[in-house]
């Protein structure tokens, strides 16, 4: 589905991506991992053409990244985002905010809307929360609502900006369920985590970011029990 090849990106004479080759597959999960500031969300927002790369190329489904602003927000109609901080509207209800992206954006009826968004905060385990408004939301609510309202968009791929580093951790478990649930469901993820043991049991793919650079990826098994490179040892290391 999405193909990197050699993808460069510069912030003025700040190096934030540098020769990242990577693969995401039809329904596979890719997890990225790494310190912070080591590119992983420079690399989701040249994902999804928030940002334009300065060199190498972005391959969505053989075709590279748009630069014209129409059909770039084509693209990004096709991949759901959902970020650490969930950025629901928060003068509309739960099911209001699932109901916007088909109703405004897809052009469907409103019956048609109301239908998907009703499915789909049942999906994620909120049927009874659809007329909360996202201040009467717990913070794992209002993530999943994200999730929900993603999928409403019918995307073909779902890039997760940390999804579960502004939850307490109480609400962490039911955000990573309801993302274990989509992955088994066959849905195509690019996961930023630092939850590694989702990463260990969901991905089927896991690449270590380091400065920019990606310093070993392949399977959670090698990854995680037989790293091939003595700084992804130390940054798992590090995470105790
Ligand atoms: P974290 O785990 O903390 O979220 P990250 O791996 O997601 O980190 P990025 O947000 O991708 O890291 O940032 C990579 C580097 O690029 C950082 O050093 C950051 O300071 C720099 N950077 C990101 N956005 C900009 C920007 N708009 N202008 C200049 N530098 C930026
Ligand atoms: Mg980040």
């Amino acid at each position: 589905v999405l193909q990197y090849r050699d993808v460069q990106k510069l912030y003025g004479d700040f190096v934030a991506l540098q020769g990242v080759s990577m693969e995401v597959k039809k329904q596979q999960v890719v997890c990225l991992i790494g310190p912070s500031g080591s590119g992983k969300s420079t690399l989701l927002r040249c994902t999804n053409a928030l940002e334009t790369i300065d060199g190498g190329e972005i391959l969505f489904d053989g075709v590279r990244l748009p630069k014209d602003r129409t059909a770039i927000r084509k693209v990004r109609q096709r991949m759901g985002m959902v970020f650490q901080n969930f950025e629901l509207f928060p003068h509309k209800t739960a099911i209001e905010n699932v109901i916007m992206g088909p109703s405004t954006v897809l052009g469907l009826s409103d019956e048609a809307s109301r239908d998907r968004a009703e499915a789909l905060l049942k999906k994620v385990g909120l049927a009874d929360k659809a007329k909360n408004y996202p201040a009467n939301l717990s913070g794992g609510q209002q993530q999943r609502v994200a999730i929900a309202r993603a999928l409403a968009m019918e995307p073909e791929v779902m890039l997760f900006d940390e999804p579960t580093s502004a939850l307490d951790p109480e609400t962490i478990g039911e955000v990573l369920n309801v993302m274990k649930a989509l992955a088994d469901d066959g849905m195509t993820m690019i996961v930023v985590t630092h939850e590694m043991t989702f990463a260990r049991r969901v991905a089927d793919h896991v690449v270590v970011f380091e400065r920019g650079e990606i310093i070993e990826q392949g399977p959670p098994k090698q990854i995680f029990e037989a790293p091939t490179t003595a700084r992804t040892r130390d940054f798992l290391g590090h995470l105790g």
